[in-house]
């Protein structure tokens, strides 16, 4: 088993457990393929360490990987208590206070005054990710009295969430927009948006990216609020992929609808073939323990089957006891689905009208599957035809070529993408020779096997893809070389103990 063999792509959250030059390579040795940084916590300098860190072990072990950056969005927050945490007991009467000042226990301050015009009685209000609940009775001054539903230690700095309130703030806050500079300045792949309400929040992320010196960079929205569901087919348009933000989602949506809205937003990302990340708690348990639970296990596994592009871990890597073992666990569930269910090639032909591209990549699916190719290999600087092969789920590996540094890193994300570098070529000949050599040296195919081939030509021109070629591998003399020497995802584990 090579880890370029498992289909549906890890994203790590980066933190404390995993952050240093050392970590990131055991992340990367156990599976990583895209790193989350998290804007809501750590100072932008330990941030830029982890991008320089991951940038130069992707080159070094031979091993793209995406960065992701995740902006904290308009998250509403308590403020601070001087005097630890305050303790909530149920069905108790509670203040919550706009304020900037801390609390001395006797109220709960948070200093976002929105709240006051749009809570009225009756309204939940969630603290630290669902924990504790207050429902609202009475709004007064710059103060809402409420009534403790499930009570708890509160501490500072906790998350709260209104759930179906909607307030009237800036989908992208100041702190938000300072962040994307330092994104985008260092080259991001991703950049996810947190609380995204509808498709124009994705517009004005997009118009703000396009006019940075980082116009490669893609947007991911985290689907997270009831709102956001009202409008998800246009936000999915909106942007260039989702993220199923499973936290908020469940508390703001309510628990037990979760399962069928995760169903449901995996359903059309695929539809409109964009990549879709199945988040949080999904090894919840080891972040403490060395084994997941069977909920868990399963959670994973049914993950995959809905049709994720790729799953997610937050506090697990970022901050967990096993961080690494978390990742190798997600690899060794991943890849046992895959190898044992059929969840591939579901190419809908009976679509009367397709665009060029899709086309291309339709009948590229197509071919692979009639002539049963090992591999279907896209040469591309772009991604595009890469991206929308593999929104047909072929059951041939996808091995992306490129000369180009920004799809190379972009293109692990997406769902059974390999990608490698390859020098410029200025024919289809010397391209072709290069993928067979690499294809051949890595023992992706064997002399025998067919494989299919998408590229631009003429080649020289720098044409979109508009070819379909179809090769059978022929024996040719390709130097020998040890394992060690290929790059990571290709080398065969023998000594990872994943079980
Ligand atoms: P968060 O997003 O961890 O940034 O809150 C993910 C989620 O809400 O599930
Ligand atoms: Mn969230």
């Amino acid at each position: 088993m090579r880890l370029c063999d498992r289909r549906v792509k890890i994203v790590g959250t980066i933190g404390p457990a995993s952050a240093s030059a050392e970590g990131l390579e055991k992340a990367i040795r156990s599976g990583l393929n895209i790193a989350r940084l998290n804007f809501s916590h750590g100072a932008h300098e330990d941030h830029l360490q982890v991008l320089t860190s991951l940038r130069k072990l992707s080159k070094d072990l031979g091993a793209p990987v995406s960065i992701l950056q995740d902006l904290q969005g308009p998250k509403i927050r308590v403020g601070q208590f001087a005097n630890g945490p305050m303790e909530l007991k149920e069905n108790t009467e509670v203040e919550l206070r706009v304020t900037d000042e801390k609390s001395d226990g006797s109220f709960i301050p948070t200093s976002l005054k929105e709240v006051l015009s749009c809570v009225k009685p009756g309204q939940r209000i969630l603290l630290d990710d669902g924990l504790m609940e207050l429902v609202a009775l009475e709004v007064k001054g710059s103060s809402i009295f409420c009534r403790v539903r499930y009570g708890g230690m509160l501490k500072d700095r906790k998350g709260l969430n209104l759930p179906g309130a909607n307030l009237p703030i800036d989908p992208i806050t100041p702190k938000d927009l300072k962040d994307l500079q330092f994104g985008l300045s260092h080259k991001v792949d991703y950049v996810a948006l947190s609380f995204v309400r509808q498709a124009s929040d994705m517009e004005r992320l997009r118009e703000l990216v396009s006019q940075s010196q980082s116009s490669h960079t893609r947007l991911i929205a985290k689907i997270e609020m009831l709102e956001a569901l009202e409008d998800l087919d246009g936000i999915i348009q909106a942007s260039d992929g989702v993220m199923v933000a499973r936290g908020d989602l469940a508390i703001e949506a309510g628990q037990a609808q979760l399962p069928l809205i995760q169903k449901r937003i995996i359903e059309r990302a695929n539809y409109y073939r964009k990549p879709v990340i199945t988040a949080t708690q999904m090894l919840d348990s080891m972040i403490e323990n060395p084994r997941p639970t069977r909920a868990e296990i399963t959670d994973v596994a049914n993950a995959v089957i809905d049709g994720s592009d790729a799953l997610m871990l937050s506090a697990e890597s970022a901050s967990g006891k096993h961080p690494f073992l978390a990742i190798q666990t997600m690899h060794e569930i991943i890849s046992e689905v895959e190898r044992n269910s059929d969840i591939y090639y579901d190419i809908n032909l009976e679509q009367e009208y397709l665009e060029i591209p899709e086309a291309i990549a339709a009948s590229a699916c197509l071919t692979a599957m009639k002539i049963n190719a090992k591999a279907i290999v896209c040469f591309t600087t772009t991604g595009k035809t890469v991206s929308l092969i593999s929104s047909y789920r072929p059951k041939a590996s996808i091995i992306a070529l490129t000369h180009l540094i920004e799809p190379l890193n972009r293109l692990e994300l997406i769902w059974g993408t390999q990608t490698f570098r390859i020098q410029p070529y200025s024919t289809s000949e010397q391209a072709m020779s290069q993928a067979e050599e690499l294809l051949l040296k890595t023992k992706m195919v064997v002399p025998g096997d067919r494989v299919v081939v998408t590229l631009g030509s003429p080649v020289a021109q720098g044409s979109k893809t508009n070819s379909i070629r179809v090769y059978s591998v022929s024996r040719r003399n390709v130097e020998e070389v040890s394992e060690e020497e290929l790059p990571l995802r290709t080398r065969f584990s023998r000594d990872r103990a994943l079980s």
